[in-house]
């Protein structure tokens, strides 16, 4: 039976210790959030990590504008934000509405406030290995990992999926920290086999059902990033064939509250290291 790694526990966790860490700098840590459009699941997205700002004690600011915003009055605000001394971190949330150009949007977010690292400049910095912030759910789990004395080390890591946001540089960090790295896509052969030989398994494919329990090494380490929505329900499940996998694997996460609740707290924890870098203090990176 494996270990269940508890996101949401170890997420309140360290959104505690961020809070008292906010609390001793000399001023506020500030995250400005950006939402164009109406959509529901962005507006509760944005709602909770201004909520999460006001928990941490950081300073937040919310910009809503109308779908039909143009890019340049996007591209104004952001650089009025970029130059804001009470901002340490920019997020635009995402997706955009279809007639921005979305490179665009996150290449004018001054890499320094990158709180998501999405920038190509911080996108190089994690090739090279010591980029300050990761993203939000790479960052998250390896938060996970750590916590759990999980150690990378050695370990076949393979990696389900290769989107900018989640497998690549889920992948990348994991290489940092010397595992070896299988990436895995819609295009890969014979999905069972590479994952058949994972120590440490990701999973973030958004295709339910996707890995059996026939599909992961006794022992392995299985953490499942997905989030599908079942449209009837509402309820959220993960790729992970939950029942299968658990009883093999040595520690898994459960989908909700897993990956999810952890990718949120992260982005505080980013916040935070932006703002001890803007004020001069030192991170580890
Ligand atoms: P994406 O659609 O951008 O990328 C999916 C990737 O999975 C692609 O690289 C694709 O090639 C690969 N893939 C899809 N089906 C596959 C298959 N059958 N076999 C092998 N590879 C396959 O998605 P994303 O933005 O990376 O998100 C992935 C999942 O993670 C989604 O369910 C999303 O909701 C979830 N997600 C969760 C969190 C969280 O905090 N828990 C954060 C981000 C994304």
């Amino acid at each position: 039976m494996a270990q269940i790694i508890d996101g949401k526990a170890l997420a309140a966790e360290i959104r505690a210790n961020i809070k008292t860490e906010a609390a001793a700098l000399p001023r506020k840590p500030g995250l400005a959030v950006i939402l164009a459009g109406e959509d529901p699941a962005s507006q509760l997205y944005v709602k909770n990590k201004v909520k999460d700002c006001a928990e941490c004690g950081f300073f937040s600011r919310r910009i809503d504008l109308p779908v039909d915003v143009s890019e340049e009055e996007l591209l104004g605000i952001l650089n009025k934000l970029n130059a804001d001394s009470r901002i340490d971190g920019v997020l635009v949330q995402l997706p955009l509405p279809e007639h921005m150009e979305e490179k665009r949007i996150i290449e004018a977010i001054s890499p320094e406030k990158d709180v998501d690292a999405f920038h190509p400049l911080n996108v190089g910095r994690m090739v090279r290995g010591d980029s300050p912030v990761w993203p939000c759910t790479p960052a998250g789990i390896m938060e996970m990992l750590k916590a759990y004395r999980i150690a990378v080390d050695g370990k076949i890591c393979v990696m389900v999926g290769r989107s900018n946001i989640v497998g690549k540089p889920m992948g990348l960090r994991l290489l940092r920290d010397h595992g070896t790295v299988v990436y895995c896509h819609r295009h890969t052969p014979d999905l069972a086999v590479l994952t058949r030989q994972a120590d440490i398994l990701v999973v973030a494919a958004g295709c339910k059902g996707l890995i059996h329990g026939s599909m992961v090494k006794e022992g392995a380490v299985v953490i499942d990033v997905a989030m599908n929505r079942d449209p009837e329900t509402g309820k959220f499940s993960g790729d992970v064939v939950f029942d299968e996998v658990e009883p093999k694997v040595s520690y898994i996460t459960p989908v909700p509250g897993g990956v999810g609740p952890m990718t949120r707290a992260m982005l505080m924890k980013n916040t935070l290291t932006l703002a001890k870098l803007h004020m001069g203090l030192a991170c580890e990176h």
